[in-house]
């Protein structure tokens, strides 16, 4: 799904964690983190260079270890076991939110058009997608015109528009 479904998902996280949970964190703290690990699995796009990207028909679902959930649990892992005791407790408030918005993105990129995700990758690179995939076009435009008449697109303009209404929605 798109930057702009990612980022209103990850604002919908931190109030939920605010509201419903009680998270006991800075609020401005806690949606800095939720929008960051919400997109940071697509973050290799910005660090490549879009025009290089099409370029060279990077497809970072398939190419990018920001794009393969086990890259997120090793490091979690390894944060929980080798990160000094005061960087654990400083990170521990946000350490769930994070893992919650990281898990949300890869179920919502699960619902895809032209790409899945490699739940297994980069061992195994079948892509698992709840839609059926069909193949890249060659050209940006008809991407974009692909995706624009897709079932996908229709599902991700409700998610948008549900997370804006809760966002607005006033805590009780
Ligand atoms: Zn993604």
């Amino acid at each position: 799904m798109t930057t702009l479904t990612h980022i209103a998902v990850g604002a919908m996280i931190a109030k939920a964690a605010l509201t419903g949970h009680k998270i006991e964190a800075d609020p401005a703290v806690v949606y800095g983190v939720t929008i960051f690990f919400s997109n940071i699995p697509d973050m290799d796009i910005p660090l490549f260079g879009i025009r290089r990207a099409i370029a060279l028909k990077w497809n970072h679902r398939i190419q990018s270890f920001f794009h393969f959930p086990l890259f997120w649990i090793i490091l979690y892992l390894i944060v929980e076991t080798l990160a000094p005791l005061n960087i654990r407790q400083t990170i521990e408030p946000y350490m769930t939110i994070a893992l919650v918005s990281l898990g949300i993105h890869f179920l919502m990129d699960t619902t895809g058009v032209h790409s899945g995700i490699c739940w297994f990758g980069p061992f195994i690179k079948k892509q698992f997608s709840f839609t059926r995939l069909i193949n890249r076009p060659e050209t940006i435009g008809t991407f974009v015109l692909t995706y624009c008449k897709s079932a996908v697109f229709k599902v991700e303009m409700l998610i948008w528009t549900g997370c804006v209404i809760y966002l607005l929605i006033k805590p009780v």
